[in-house]
């Protein structure tokens, strides 16, 4: 049994072709634990949760918070809040903790590599409040301008970053950022979309103030996520949405709110969402996530050495600690003609501006052809791949 196995989908076909599926920087595929947990969890024990002392409800509300828990000691925090992913994640930073600590001429650092989850919320708040956004240039090497960074703290309040960016797969330097961001007085939230699938991060000993991801980029379902949060941060945040759930007390005149998570989980909670994440935690936690990040970085650097012999640009630099995202243009054939002809092979691969425009226009393109590899993708696959794009190139180009 290969760990392929545990993935029902990987086994059908598209296009007459067994399926190569390398678009797992936008979702990942789940494993039939996950789907089983979710199917079990309607056929036996749908109920809604924290809200009855039924059999079902009380199955429901342990599944649900069972959830936390998994994720609590997953990334050893003290405070995690459901959310149904990062870009929700963050608007609640922006919303919750924002609007309670933020005011006019308070400044925000962004960098050019944000995912537009990460910037358009701090946009919607700077106009609202009259906030000044910092953008910390990208360097031809993809990497951060670190000098332009220190500077760009001077009396900022609040610096968002991205972890591991989507489209190059460049790791940050998020330690030195976290310090020099505390240096300077300000909080830090980190996206984390895409280094949670390929790092085991202790929150603890990150010491970001914030951090964001989603469940469906490690396995689990879509719709949901979570934020992670330092005590002192989670104390100074305000509710983003009001309901049931939520609070302590109701009457006429106001109410009174939770102390803990529930505080910012209003409405009726991703029940069967938070059981199929536990259990893509359950199936996580039996792989040894380094020796995959390094087996992948490694296939990853040899497809992009074999796209830049082949003519095309790769947008990327695969060293160390970077995720498995190979990003590449070809000179002549245009990127969506290309993800077609590579679809009509079996091979799924992403297209387009990834939902970072401005890091796209920094690189002085629109979009890119991108594949990237997660943990059941093989070497073989690669060399599947390369093997039709020198197909594509001969014909087409
Ligand atoms: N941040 C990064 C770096 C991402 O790659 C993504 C998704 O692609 C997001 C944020 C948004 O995640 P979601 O759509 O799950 O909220």
């Amino acid at each position: 049994m290969s760990l392929k196995d545990d993935f029902p989908i990987l086994s059908r076909e598209v296009n007459g072709h067994p399926l190569v599926y390398l678009d797992n920087a936008a979702t990942t595929q789940k494993p039939q634990i996950v789907i089983d947990a979710m199917t079990q969890y309607y056929s036996n024990s749908n109920a809604n949760v924290h809200r009855a002392v039924h059999t079902l409800a009380g199955e429901a509300t342990e599944g649900y918070e069972d959830c936390r828990r998994w994720i609590k000691n997953w990334f050893n925090a003290q405070r995690a809040v459901l959310t149904s992913g990062t870009t929700e994640a963050i608007n609640l930073v922006a919303h919750g903790w924002g609007r309670a600590n933020l005011q006019s001429g308070d400044v925000i650092v962004l960098t050019e590599m944000e995912h537009h989850s990460d910037i358009v919320p701090w946009q919607i708040l700077a106009e609202e409040r009259g906030i000044e956004i910092r953008y910390v240039p990208v360097l031809d090497d993809f990497t951060l301008d670190m000098e332009a960074y220190s500077e760009s703290l001077h009396k900022a309040k609040l610096v968002c970053v991205v972890h591991t960016s989507n489209v190059l797969g460049v790791r940050n330097s998020v330690d030195e950022m976290i310090t020099l961001a505390h240096q300077a007085g300000a909080k830090i939230l980190i996206d984390a979309a895409q280094a949670v699938p390929h790092e085991r991060i202790d929150f603890e000993h990150l010491n970001a103030d914030f951090m964001a991801f989603s469940a469906h980029k490690m396995c689990g379902p879509t719709g949901i996520g979570a934020l992670l949060v330092k005590n002192d941060a989670f104390e100074q945040m305000q509710p983003f949405m009001g309901g049931g759930d939520m609070i302590e007390t109701v009457s006429t005149s106001g109410s009174t709110y939770q102390t803990n998570e529930h505080k910012f989980e209003a409405g009726t909670p991703r029940i069967a969402e938070a059981i199929g994440w536990s259990a893509a935690f359950e199936w996580m936690s039996k792989i040894d996530l380094p020796a995959h990040h390094e087996r992948l970085l490694e296939i990853a650097k040899w497809t992009a050495e074999q796209l830049r012999e082949i003519g095309c640009t790769v947008y990327g630099r695969h060293q160390s600690g970077d995720a498995a995202v190979v990003s590449f243009l070809h000179p002549t054939i245009h990127s969506e003609d290309f993800a077609r002809f590579l679809d009509a092979k079996g091979f799924a691969v992403r297209t387009g501006h990834h939902c970072a425009q401005p890091l796209l226009n920094r690189l002085g393109i629109t979009g890119t052809i991108r594949a990237s590899f997660y943990l059941y993708n093989s070497q073989q696959e690669a060399e599947d791949l390369i093997k039709a794009v020198r197909y594509i190139v001969e014909r087409f180009a």
